[in-house]
């Protein structure tokens, strides 16, 4: 269904290759952007080069950064011995909302879904494993979306995890089933991570 010219076209496609926007909205955002004037096009169009030129992935979590580590693991007075993992560095905004976590962070840059053909060896969990003895963990908070892929994968890290001796805790339910993280209220999450159980199951 190409049915515009060369660069609109483009445009189109490129809109619908972002998360959530089906055909119908990247049509909507790219006859929007053909109406605004040109400078504010351009602010968006820097920002995007910006982002990518500047932003890194910090290479112990994984947390975005700006070169170098990320402004938690830099920060001397964070708990080096807790790692809350997590699916995305947005859910790390999620989780320091709550003022409730005073450790470091795991992101795992997405969950396992085999539906989408993601599997651990997709995930950071390599990097993950590196960093417990590295760091003298002694507690792993899973912090996966109450989900299923992030319920399978809060499973798979613990099974991997627990027999190593190191203490695995999964926040607790009441978040919305289903959803995600990033969706929930600081209170609700914050409460969440206060009350985590230990994972039973090895
Ligand atoms: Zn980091």
């Amino acid at each position: 269904m190409s049915s515009y010219a060369g660069p609109v076209q483009d445009l189109i496609d490129e809109l619908g290759r972002l998360p959530g926007v089906g055909p119908k909205s990247a049509q909507r955002i790219a006859f929007h952007l053909l109406k605004i004037p040109t400078a504010d096009a351009a602010r968006l169009a820097h920002a995007i080069t910006e982002a990518k030129e500047r932003v890194t992935f910090c290479p112990r979590c994984f947390n975005i950064a700006e070169g170098g580590e990320c402004s938690i693991c830099a920060d001397p007075r964070r708990d080096t011995t807790t790692i809350c993992v997590v699916e995305e560095s947005r859910d790390i905004v999620a989780v320091e909302k709550t003022g409730e976590y005073r450790g470091r962070y795991h992101v795992l840059q997405g969950a396992i879904s085999p539906i989408e053909g993601v599997g651990p060896e997709q995930l950071r969990v390599r990097e993950l494993l590196a960093r417990l003895e590295d760091e003298g963990v002694t507690e792993i908070i899973l912090c996966t979306n109450p989900n299923l892929e992030g319920e399978a994968t809060a499973m798979y890290l613990s099974r991997l995890i627990k027999p190593l001796g190191i203490k695995v805790t999964r926040i607790a339910s009441g978040l919305p089933v289903g959803g995600d993280l990033e969706y929930a209220d600081e209170l609700t999450l914050g409460r969440a991570l206060e009350g985590r159980r230990e994972v039973s199951e090895g």
